[in-house]
């Protein structure tokens, strides 16, 4: 090849540097710069004639010092590759991100990749920083995220209560009942259900149905503390695990719901709805062999309650 096909050549190439979409940085051992391309100059605002020989962490004071002269100090030494991805560190150069698609991100997320310039006589003066520019990655990763915790949350949630599902709360029963058999710490289980719910329906119409449970539920979480878990068990039955909580600690709490929802007046259209619910609590203990039985006991105390008249509450013997 011709001098004149190699410096044409060259050219060529650094054209192609200065204009790839990756930044590149060459760095000498004193973290002076020595080259700037375009993509750098483009999201840092400084031309490369500014950065020329200026120290690294004099331009860009928010990189950590000691973390980013350990991986360098290694590719000089070493003479290999040293990385940074953005799971870790989501950026080295606090670069503003511009980019439309991907605007919620406020800083460029980027992954790093050092390697050393080895010079022909096989020394390594100056390492190389390329940049790259990962936004769109890290930002689809954490739409990603957001919409499996949504998703997740909603399959825990019952529709019309909002409240826990039966599902999640039978998860949640078979995890307290495990905790119990290696603690023996004091737990409670409270079951309800309305009183006469199918007259509410057939006198005031489905929909004043579905509002009363709303109330109901309501209304038990205003009487459960942030510990206890609650759920709709299913159409206008709901359960209740009183962590901490005694069987006559499960009663005063019954009892105080029984009074608020006999005193609550549920207004939907032009009616004025009263309504009551039964009870039923068992303490788990030694003699409960299953999360299955533990929630049978309760329901037996709660069948009790309906037994003798409704609107009270019974405890499992
Ligand atoms: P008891 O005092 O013995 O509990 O009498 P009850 O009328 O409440 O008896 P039961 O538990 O058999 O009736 C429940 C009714 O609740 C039957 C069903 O049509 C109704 N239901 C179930 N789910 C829903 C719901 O989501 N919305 C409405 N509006 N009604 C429901
Ligand atoms: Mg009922
Ligand atoms: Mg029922």
């Amino acid at each position: 090849m011709s001098n004149i096909e190699q410096l044409k050549e060259f050219h060529w190439m650094m054209d192609m540097l200065q204009n790839i979409d990756v930044g590149l940085v060459v760095l000498n051992k004193n973290y002076e710069v020595q080259l700037w391309n375009s993509f750098m100059e483009n999201h840092s605002g400084m031309i490369a004639t500014e950065t020329r020989n200026r120290n690294l962490f004099e331009l860009f004071t928010e990189i950590e010092r000691d973390w980013f002269e350990h991986k360098v100090e290694s590719v000089f030494q070493l003479k290999t590759r040293a990385f940074s991805i953005w799971e870790q560190r989501p950026y080295i150069f606090k670069f503003r991100n511009y980019r439309p698609i991907t605007g919620t991100a406020k800083f460029m997320y980027q992954n790093i990749s050092i390697f050393p310039i080895v010079s022909t006589t096989g020394q390594v003066d100056n390492i190389c920083i390329i940049v790259y520019d990962v936004t769109d990655v890290a930002t689809n990763r954490d739409a990603l995220e957001d919409a499996n915790s949504q998703l997740e949350k909603l399959s825990r949630t019952d529709k019309l209560t909002n409240i826990n599902n039966r599902g999640y709360w039978q998860e949640c029963q078979e995890r307290e009942f495990s905790h119990h058999s290696r603690y023996k710490n004091d737990i409670s289980l409270v079951i309800f259900d309305i009183d006469h719910f199918k007259n509410v329906n057939d006198t005031y119409g489905h929909q004043a149905g579905d509002e009363v449970i709303r109330q109901c539920s309501a209304a038990l979480q205003a009487c459960a503390r942030d510990v206890d878990i609650c759920g709709r068990y299913g159409g206008e039955e709901f359960v209740v695990l009183l962590t901490e909580t005694k069987a006559d600690g499960a009663m005063i709490f019954a009892e105080r719901l029984r009074k608020k929802i006999e005193s609550l007046l549920v207004e939907y259209e032009d009616f004025k709805i009263k309504f009551t619910i039964s009870l039923g609590i068992c303490q788990l203990n030694e003699n409960v062999k299953s999360p299955g039985q533990w929630l049978e006991n309760a329901d037996q105390a709660l069948y009790k309650s309906k037994e003798s008249g409704r609107n009270q509450t019974n405890i499992s013997s």
